[in-house]
């Protein structure tokens, strides 16, 4: 497998690229993709936190027993814990996530001096709705973006996952040593600043999608790929037939 390399010299040049990529990508995979939750933001966040490293099916299942056990977020707040984790046994690490999210629904109810309920950041701007919720303790961008353009506020907020994480770095748009926390605001950047939510949620399916379906983390299957007149990483890797 070759090894990564250094990101495209020139904002514009990464900027152009990021772009035509997606174009490209949209096209590819059948943009414009639906969104799949009409969930309002705190209990988008609660799904988030629940998703985290477990199979869709799975936090959805757990998600799914939370809400019929619990009808309102305050009571999940005020439950004991074990009933909360035993709510949501299905995912991965319920021991762990049942306290986290009681933690943060306290932590959400104090701050805003009432029930909990995060609709209130629709009239903020992007940047201090994501500042407002990554000041929450273990709230990162990843999770800051999904809660703002998957619910239902729609907020152009971008999430970076593995697989977009994964695509932009073998395209040279980042270094071959930034995470995916550090990723969001240099992808983000090279984003219109007039983009909706659609073209936003748009970009980020395209690259996620292209992650899952072909620059897969082992075999990227290059020699079918859209982009490789832009990947430098995939011409290494078919010049030298890996
Ligand atoms: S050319 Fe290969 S490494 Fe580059 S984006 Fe396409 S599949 Fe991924």
């Amino acid at each position: 497998m070759p090894s990564l390399r250094a990101p495209d010299t020139t904002f514009d040049s990464r900027q152009q690229k990021a772009l035509l990529v997606h174009d490209r990508l949209c096209a590819e995979y059948g943009a414009p993709f639906p969104f799949f939750s009409t969930k309002d933001p705190l209990s988008e966040l609660v799904s988030v936190l629940l998703s985290h490293r477990t199979r869709n099916q799975d936090s959805h299942r757990a998600y799914q027993q939370l809400v019929a056990r619990f009808p309102t977020w305050e009571q999940v707040r005020d439950a004991p814990t074990e009933e909360v984790q035993e709510a949501i046994s299905p995912c991965t690490w319920p021991e762990q996530k049942a306290p986290r999210i009681q933690a943060v629904l306290r932590e959400i109810s104090e701050r805003c001096g009432g029930p909990c309920d995060l609709t209130f950041l629709a009239e903020k701007s992007v940047p201090e709705a994501r500042a407002w919720l990554e000041s929450i303790s273990g709230v990162g961008p990843k999770t800051s973006a999904a809660v703002l353009l998957f619910s239902k506020l729609r907020i152009a907020a971008m999430p970076v996952d593995s697989h977009h994480h994964r695509v932009a770095q073998r395209l040279g748009l980042i270094g071959p040593k930034v995470g995916e926390g550090a990723a969001h605001a240099l992808l983000a950047a090279l984003l219109p600043p007039d983009w909706d939510a659609q073209q936003v949620y748009d970009h980020h399916e395209a690259y996620m999608y292209h992650g899952q379906k072909c620059c897969y983390f082992h075999t990227p299957a290059c020699g079918r790929c859209v982009v490789l007149d832009q990947c430098p990483f995939g011409q290494e890797r078919v010049s030298v037939k890996v």
